[in-house]
């Protein structure tokens, strides 16, 4: 259930309102709008009692959500979400493009910067490494784990670049959460619901990958998993799905872009890396999801892929990265977006 409140409604009644829900044994999830403040109803089993919940000062209606994802969806919330990053002009979400690129994993501390400055020269706001790899053989590189954190907090400090990198178990996360700016879930860890549901505590934004073989409801099922836990800083990313196409890693599904924007508020964001494994592929399909209305884009980014020690095959060089943002930065106008290029110096200092 959701309470529309008036626009001109208080913050006093919006205060009164979440209690009265509470006292209901239920839990109030207040998401301001531009318009006016909606209070999505979680905790309910089956349909929630209304109780007097109309004849409260302030509240314009009462409504029924009748979807399964509920505070992930445009029900709940018209305007898009923009996730912003205190200290800094970057943001996910909203009318500026977000791009997040860097190395599949921290390799060393040389490796890391070398791929940073060069990110970061063409324009990137986020810089991306795994420090804890989800590798499909036990005897493949695990990832640096908390060396690599650190390298990326150097970075963050060097060049102002915000850092995505992956949680992989209750453990990382609370690692991950205390270095990072975005904690990313992965595509394995997608219906990990213990995992999300933790993720939901922290007042981090996350970044949810697609599952490998995840319907649009599931994925948007896991997105409302950690906004049920009161955590709305959520970050959608498309990274290709498993099918019977065997000429690229996995089928990038750019049609999942439209479908979620009718959906839900959350943004946007596509992984042509991940979703092609190819590094020919990773130009033209990041092209095509920005064309496609994605509020962004991650990419794998190395300056040897050849020697790379996870995803080299589909790790772009740095000219090619800045090659892409030159394109995408002239794709970006035809469909009302911006793409901004670089941090500011305020922020790099950060
Ligand atoms: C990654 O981003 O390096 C990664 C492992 O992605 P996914 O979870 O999409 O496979
Ligand atoms: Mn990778």
């Amino acid at each position: 259930m959701l309470v529309v409140m008036k626009a001109q409604a208080t913050p006093e009644e919006i205060r009164a309102v979440c209690a009265h829900i509470e006292q209901l044994g239920y839990r109030a999830h207040p998401l301001p709008g531009a318009q006016r403040t909606a209070i999505g109803i979680t905790g309910n089993k089956g349909e929630a009692d209304r109780g007097n919940l109309e004849s409260l000062p302030g509240v314009a209606e009462v409504i029924r959500v009748s979807k399964a994802y509920k505070l992930a969806s445009r029900d709940v919330k018209e305007e898009d979400t923009v996730i912003r990053f205190a200290g800094s002009s970057a943001a996910i979400g909203g009318q500026d493009l977000a791009v997040i690129a860097g190395p599949c994993s921290i390799e060393s501390r040389e490796q890391a910067f070398a791929i940073a400055e060069h990110v970061a020269a063409a324009g990137a706001r986020f810089f991306r490494g795994g420090a804890y790899k989800p590798r499909t053989s036990p005897y493949a590189f695990q990832g640096l784990g908390l060396e690599a954190l650190r390298i990326m907090a150097e970075i963050r400090q060097t060049f102002g670049l915000r850092i995505v990198t992956e949680a992989l178990d209750a453990e990382t996360l609370d690692l991950v959460a205390e270095w990072a700016d975005v904690i990313q879930i992965g595509a394995r860890n997608m219906q990990n619901f213990s995992l999300l549901k933790r993720a939901g505590r922290l007042r981090k934004p996350v970044l949810i990958k697609r599952g490998m073989s995840a319907t649009l409801e599931e994925f948007l099922m896991a997105a409302e998993y950690v906004m049920s836990e009161g955590n709305y800083e959520v970050i959608l990313c498309e990274r290709g799905v498993r099918t019977f196409s065997d000429h690229a890693r996995n089928t990038l599904d750019l049609s999942i872009i439209p479908a979620l924007q009718r959906a839900s508020h959350l943004p946007i964001l596509v992984d042509p890396s991940h979703g092609t494994g190819r590094r020919d592929s990773v130009l033209p399909m990041a092209r095509a999801a920005v064309a496609a209305g994605a509020d962004g884009v991650m990419v794998e980014v190395h300056n040897h892929p050849e020697n790379a020690l996870s995803d080299g095959p589909q790790s772009i060089y740095p000219d090619q990265f800045a090659g892409m943002m030159d394109e995408i930065e002239r794709i970006a106008p035809v469909v009302g977006r911006h793409l901004p290029r670089g941090v500011h110096a305020a922020a790099a200092a950060q």
